[in-house]
């Protein structure tokens, strides 16, 4: 590395700095003007900028103001990175605590021992940019439990960096003759140039982690209602299922469908009936809540899902929906009642192909029972209701699950 020419690496990483600060703007722009992306553009700069006042360093008389300016620019952009990742986890910006860095720079640059003394000034630079290194990793620790994948290497360059600050103040504190020649200059460029680069790319794969993950939400949720969709169902609903049957846990099946639905809309208008249905969606959030998983998979037809419960309470758990529901439509908007059938795992087997047959014929037996009523499957009723299953298995599509 001493072979290194210092100048040439010098120019290298400037370059590398303001490529990368404009590639990352471009990527930014890409991702609706992504304001984590751009404040990472905008520290790459802000290090380019540092980088190249110290090519006055060439000029003597100059080299006061490189020491204080070129190193209180390159903190501000660690300053940057940490703001890029307050923005990614949606907070604000604290410009003090940004400012702060540069500023105790600048301070202590005013102190003649200061610039006198080599190994003072790594261990504070060191000092101040591992700091906003440290918050980074605190802004960016809550998004670990969603999407791991894309937060580890970022997580891994930081603590990368970090420790070669730490490692680079041992050496200059502890005055280590070989280390305070040439090898340093060169190598802190060349370090700077690789850290520009690989915060680049992992920022990148943390912003399209959480694009991806956005999407997949969105695909997973109902527009109108906000909650989860037969997608999710198909999704979320196996996998809580296949628990259940591993745990030989009680695992029940509530199929809801509004009664007289088309009248609500015929004779109130769409925008009505879109509101009732976000109206059931709230009262499923109130009354079921925690306890189960529950989805819009149709028009008017909504599913709960719940575990560790018998028959029993499932059917006292309907109740309340549909007690709810006739509450809040009638004093909200205009009475809306609905139809449930219930089918316990235990009686139609672990499956959500078998749990989807069996609640809705149940469903369809409250349909036929005048409505706003709750019907439990059992055996008989699927004795005498071919129909009833050929009419679930067409409105549910089995034929493609
Ligand atoms: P039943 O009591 O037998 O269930 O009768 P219904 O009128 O509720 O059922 P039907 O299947 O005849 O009508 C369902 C209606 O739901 C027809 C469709 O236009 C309406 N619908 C489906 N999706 C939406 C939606 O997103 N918003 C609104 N406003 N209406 C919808
Ligand atoms: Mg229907
Ligand atoms: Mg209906």
């Amino acid at each position: 590395m001493s072979q290194l020419d210092t100048q040439t690496l010098l120019f290298a990483s400037i370059f590398v700095c303001f490529l990368m600060s404009a590639l990352m703007t471009l990527a930014a722009l890409q991702v609706r003007r992504d304001a984590c992306l751009m404040w990472v553009a905008t520290g790459f700069s802000v290090v380019g900028l540092g980088a190249l006042v110290t090519v006055l360093r060439l000029w003597s008389p100059w080299l006061l103001l490189v020491v204080w300016l070129s190193n209180s620019l390159i903190i501000l952009a660690h300053g940057c990175i940490w703001v890029a990742l307050r923005k990614f986890a949606g907070k604000t910006v604290q410009w003090r605590l940004v400012l702060a860095g540069p500023a105790i720079w600048i301070l202590l640059c005013l102190w003649p021992r200061f610039l006198t003394e080599p190994a003072w000034r790594v261990l504070a630079y060191a000092v101040l940019a591992s700091s906003y290194f440290v918050l980074v990793l605190r802004e960016i620790r809550p998004a670990w439990r969603q999407n791991a994948q894309a937060v580890v290497p970022l997580a891994v360059v930081l603590v990368a960096q970090i420790l070669i600050y730490l490692f680079r103040s041992v050496l200059w504190v502890g005055d280590f003759q070989f280390w305070s020649q040439r090898p340093d200059a060169a190598l802190t460029i060349f370090t700077m140039m690789i850290m520009v680069i690989c915060i680049g790319f992992t920022t990148l794969i943390l912003v399209r982690g959480r694009e991806e993950y956005r999407h997949l939400h969105a695909s997973m949720q109902d527009s109108l209602t906000r909650i989860p969709n037969r997608r999710a169902l198909f999704d979320q609903g196996v996998s809580k299922i296949d628990a259940a049957a591993s745990e030989q846990k009680e695992l029940t099946m509530l199929m809801c469908d509004l009664d007289w639905f088309k009248q609500i809309n015929d004779q109130h208008g769409h925008d009505m009936g879109d509101q009732v249905l976000k109206l059931f969606a709230r009262v499923l959030h109130d009354t079921v809540g925690e306890q189960g998983f529950y989805a819009r998979i149709g028009g008017e037809e909504f599913v709960v899902l719940v575990a560790g419960m018998d028959l029993q309470e499932a059917s006292v758990l309907a109740s309340n929906i549909q007690h709810e529901l006739g509450l809040r439509s009638g004093r909200e908007l205009i009475h809306t009642s609905t139809s449930i059938g219930i089918a316990a795992a235990t009686q139609a087997g672990y499956s959500l192909h078998r749990l989807l047959v069996c609640a809705d014929t149940a469903l369809y037996q409250a349909k036929a029972d005048n409505r706003n009523c709750v019907r439990l499957w059992s055996e008989s009723m699927k004795q005498g209701s071919g129909p009833a299953v050929r009419h679930a298995d067409q409105k549910l599509g089995m034929s493609s699950i």
